[in-house]
């Protein structure tokens, strides 16, 4: 329907948008890499909209950051209770999976007199790909 295409797309839909898009890639993506893609879609978001709906979308807890340096700020759906392997080569993030971190969190309760509710290891390394270079 052409009075439909009149319609603005409100926030709430390109938030809606940027979170479908964080739900669908495993690339752990920067606000940069992720305003480029959500560009495709809708050509007249600004980088400040795409930025605030990241923030809006971080405080309501739907999705989180991956921070592992100043310039590196990635973006992930949920929350933080997973670990992260950086390429320090390629850059690459990836989703790690450890066993058991029972102790490690009993550790750092016990020594430092907390509560670990979560927690948000990152491991560095070479991935698989950049050693084969
Ligand atoms: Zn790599």
């Amino acid at each position: 329907m052409a009075a439909e295409k009149l319609v603005p797309i409100r926030n709430t839909n390109q938030r809606q948008l940027i979170f479908e898009y964080l739900e669908h890639t495993l690339t752990h993506p920067t606000a940069e890499q992720i305003f480029q893609n959500m560009r495709q879609e809708l050509p007249r978001i600004s980088f400040g909209t795409v930025y605030r709906n990241l923030d809006i979308l971080e405080k309501q807890g739907l999705i989180s950051t991956v921070i592992y340096s100043k310039e590196h700020v990635r973006y992930q759906v949920g929350s933080m209770n997973h670990s992260h392997f950086v390429c320090s080569n390629c850059d690459k993030v990836k989703n790690v999976v450890i066993d058991d971190l029972t102790d490690l969190n009993n550790q750092v309760s016990r020594r430092h007199k907390v509560m670990v509710q979560k927690y948000n290891l990152i491991f560095y390394g070479q991935c698989a790909n950049c050693q084969k270079m």
